[in-house]
């Protein structure tokens, strides 16, 4: 067995196989997969290997379309069959959400120039005889749908990635992985010891077990999961083609042919976990006993819309264990706590997935960053509040509602409340709704008296509607109480810490004391990784206050510069609570409660003070999200209750009320802000999202400097921008695709509100640069339907900034 190697990838089924192929496929031949058994030895022998291109989320879509187009390049280049079976997919709506869904759906397939459309009953009658279509009010099909051979892909990545030169060692179990003092690992097994740089974990089953090994806890719990295959079926027999297969997904069940009779898998609401203290290592190729009365109900719904799997026989159930992370998306990502150790973990539609999985897995651990922005897949979205409870929990949601429709702004209850702040009753009490933010709950919106406080979803405007509008004009007419203790804080202190941060960051650190600055902290690929306020509160002093979600994602960051033993950098975010004040009479609240002078002369826009307010000692940063005149307000988190009462009390005058997040998202986008995850992302360039003007290039160095450099002299190849929407019942709330009137895609929203005070349906959207004009007329897919957009000149609310700085 060799001794050293680039990587080591731990498991050989689907997912580590793919990455092994792309690592070599990307110029890494020096790589070794270990397999504990035979190849295909954890759920991926027994799955239904479905495949599907087009998903909810854009960039899920592009890697899913990647890997069908895989397969069959995979096939020639190797020899090795996949076994794919492209009949085509239909997909059947019952409800009306779900018709909004799919055709919102098929618009995002127009922008992809992928092929999924609309069809007739008539058509599908034809494409599909065996299935009853009463009920059903729209149908898609999916040319491109069908299922694949789970062993055939499986041996095919093999057989190219050793054909590039990988080695891969079966039945070679992985029994430790040791750090070494340089950052490269020992990766120990019965047959010998590997020195690689780079450890990849694909245990699939076992990526718990695996990752202890290195001292780390993945939020994962498998379950069990059943399909079963009919004998065969006359008319299927008879058919001399395949048939499509069928996503009835409000009956909650998938059904696809398998030789002459059906395939039907069902996630069903009496689900089971399994191997909850540790998957057995002992385990392999076994199967759980059936049980096929736990979907019972599935079932029947199955039979009533094919009827012919009512009468037909049964011939084999397979019931086998699959793994989920708690919103059933990977946990993928080098673990920011360690260094070169990679996650590829937790993956549900693993056939769907694997080819970009492999891809984006290999693009990261060689080239630093994937091309796209993964942060929907990326572990470092939980952190260690994601405990055992709250991962059961939402497994248990996840599995039992698998088809459900995911809504714009959805919240899902289940495992919550997991992190809450001494506020979090007295909110309740307000009427809060709550939503859930890196674990803590934070209110989305307060239900006046008489509302019962409750979500609702869907893709039109929901109740809630009318009280965040209300709260909304709340804080522009008079002043608003937004909890924002969510947002990460940062404390960096300590000789030489300017100097330190000054190596991370792309602005220039404020070296006057008081002062603020705006920074976006730059990729790999020259994008946008983060963006941050940062404070200079005293003599190496700062306080940075970034995005909440994305605390752990930028910890890879600022462990990449050595920081100097004088300088030490804490996390302030569990600490310290937060309010933002904001709203024309913010001043004059705030006046109320401090003996500050916060004129305008004294305590301009972009400045910072230490200040005492209602008896608590407090940083406040004149700086708000919100668009308006405000205050940022820091204070420990044993005082946020007193601080918020008073704020709520002494403002009763002035019309003050306690603001969520979802008036802030209608306020930031009037105002044109960005947010990080939305128009902020690794995958964009400064200068399509206007963040080119804070970066200093004559800084010696800062994180990405080089990267940027190589492309700071391109032309932006799409532009984010504001348009105003002639939208009734539904606004746009993101990635809905964009088109020009004459049907070509020019680009897709990135956040999307409805403007109270402007009084107008509202986009930030990205438009290729061409057309980025203001003017320009578009075409909004909302709901799935054209909806006439204008880009604007300027934001919507203050575009001179007058109210922010007056
Ligand atoms: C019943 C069922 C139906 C499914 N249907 C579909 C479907 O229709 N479409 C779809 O896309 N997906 C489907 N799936 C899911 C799919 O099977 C998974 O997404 C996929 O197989 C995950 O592959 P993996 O490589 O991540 O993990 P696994 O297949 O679990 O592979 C992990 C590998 O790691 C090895 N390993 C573990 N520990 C060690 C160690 N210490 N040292 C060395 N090797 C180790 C294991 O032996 C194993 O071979 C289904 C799953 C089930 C259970």
């Amino acid at each position: 067995m060799k001794t050293h190697a680039q990587a080591v990838v731990i498991g050989g089924g689907l997912v580590g196989c793919s990455i092994l192929y792309h690592l070599a496929k990307l110029g890494w031949t020096d790589v070794v997969l270990l397999e504990r058994d035979e190849l295909t030895s954890g759920s991926t022998w027994h799955a239904a290997a479905n495949i599907h291109g087009l998903h909810d989320n854009n960039n899920i879509s592009k890697i899913q379309y990647y890997t069908m187009k895989l397969y069959k390049e995979l096939e020639a280049e190797t020899g090795q069959g996949c076994g794919v079976f492209q009949p085509g997919s239909l997909y059947l709506a019952q409800t009306e959400a779900r018709e909004h869904q799919l055709r919102l759906q098929e618009a995002k397939a127009r922008y992809f120039r992928a092929d999924f459309h609309n069809i007739t009953r008539d058509e599908a009658e034809r494409l599909h005889p065996l299935v009853d279509f009463d009920g059903i009010r729209c149908i898609m099909y999916e040319p491109d749908g069908g299922n694949v051979d789970p062993s055939g892909v499986t041996h095919a990545y093999a057989a190219g990635a050793r054909k590039l030169g990988a080695e891969i060692y079966r039945f070679t179990p992985v029994t430790a992985t040791i750090q070494q003092p340089d950052g490269s690992w020992i990766v120990e097994t019965p047959n010998g010891n590997i020195h690689t740089q780079w450890v990849v974990n694909a245990a699939g089953l076992w990526g718990r077990e695996v990752a202890r090994l290195a001292g780390i806890e993945l939020p994962l719990q498998p379950t069990e999961h059943q399909y079963f295959v009919t004998e065969t079926i006359a008319e299927i027999a008879s058919l001399g083609r395949r048939l499509p297969s069928v996503a009835d997904r409000d009956g909650e069940y998938y059904l696809r042919q398998e030789g002459n009779g059906l395939l039907i898998g069902a996630y069903e609401k009496d689900m089971r976990f399994w191997a909850e203290d540790g998957t057995p290592q002992g385990f392999g190729h076994e199967l759980f006993a059936d049980d096929l009365e736990r979907i019972e109900e599935n079932m029947m719904r199955a039979i009533a819309r094919v009827p012919a799997v009512g009468t037909a026989g049964i011939k084999r159930v397979i019931n086998g264990p699959m793994i989920w992370s708690p919103d059933s998306a990977a946990l993928y990502g080098p673990v920011p706590e360690l260094k070169n150790y990679f996650c590829c973990t937790g993956i549900i539609p693993g056939f769907s997935q694997s080819g970009g999985l492999g891809l984006m897995s290999a693009q990261w651990i060689i080239q630093g960053e994937p091309q796209y922005d993964m942060f929907a897949w990326d572990l470092a979205r939980f952190g260690d509040w994601a405990d055992k409870a709250f991962t059961k929990a939402r497994v248990q949601d996840q599995y039992a509602n698998r088809f459900k429709i995911h809504f714009p702004y959805e919240e899902r209850a289940a495992g919550r409340p997991v992190r809450t702040r001494p506020a979090f009753q007295m909110q309740k009490d307000m009427g809060a709704v709550f939503g859930l933010n890196y674990g803590w709950e934070h209110p989305l919106w307060f239900a006046p008296e008489g509302v019962e406080p409750k979500e609702t979803y869907g893709f039109t405007r929901q109740p809630w509607f009318d009280h965040v509008g209300t709260e909304v004009k709340a804080l522009r007419d008079g002043v608003g109480v937004i909890d924002i203790s969510n947002f990460a804080k940062y404390e960096v202190k300590g000789e030489g810490a300017g100097e330190w941060l000054d190596r991370i960051i792309a602005n220039r650190v404020p070296s006057e004391i008081g002062r603020s600055c705006l920074t976006p902290l730059i990729g790999k690929r020259g994008g946008i990784a983060g963006d941050f306020t940062v404070t200079k509160l005293g003599e190496d002093h700062f306080f940075m206050v970034g995005s909440g979600m994305a605390e752990r994602y930028h910890q890879r960051y600022f462990t990449e510069v050595p920081r100097p033993e004088t300088v030490s950098f804490t996390s302030l975010t569990v600490a310290l609570c937060g309010f933002n004040v904001a709203g024309p009479q913010a001043r004059t609240l705030l006046s109320r409660l401090t003996q500050e002078d916060l004129s305008n002369a004294s305590f301009p826009f972009m400045r910072s003070r230490r200040i005492s307010i209602a008896g608590v000692d407090a940083i406040a940063i004149r700086v708000s999200f919100t668009g308006d005149l405000g205050w940022e307000l820091y204070v420990p988190e044993a005082d946020q209750v007193k601080l918020y009462s008073a704020l709520l009390e002494t403002g009763r005058d002035l019309g003050v009320r306690p603001v969520g997040s979802r008036a802030l998202l209608s306020l930031r986008v009037e105002k044109g802000y960005g947010s990080w995850g939305r128009e902020y992302s690794p995958e964009y360039w400064p200068q399509e999202v206007g963040l080119d003007r804070l970066i200093k290039m004559d800084k010696p160095e800062f994180l990405g400097k080089e990267a940027y450099a190589a492309l700071a002299d391109q032309a932006p190849r799409e532009k984010l921008v504001m348009i105003e929407v002639d939208a009734d019942i539904a606004d746009a709330s993101g990635g809905e695709p964009i088109f020009l009137p004459d049907g070509s895609p020019v680009g897709r929203v990135s956040s999307g509100a409805y403007g109270f005070s402007v009084g107008k349906s509202l986009a930030l959207g990205f438009i290729k640069t061409p057309s980025a004009v203001a003017g320009t007329e578009v075409s909004v897919a909302i709901l799935g339907r054209p909806h006439r957009g204008i880009i604007l000149a300027e934001p919507a609310f203050d575009p001179k900034g007058e109210r922010l700085r007056g």
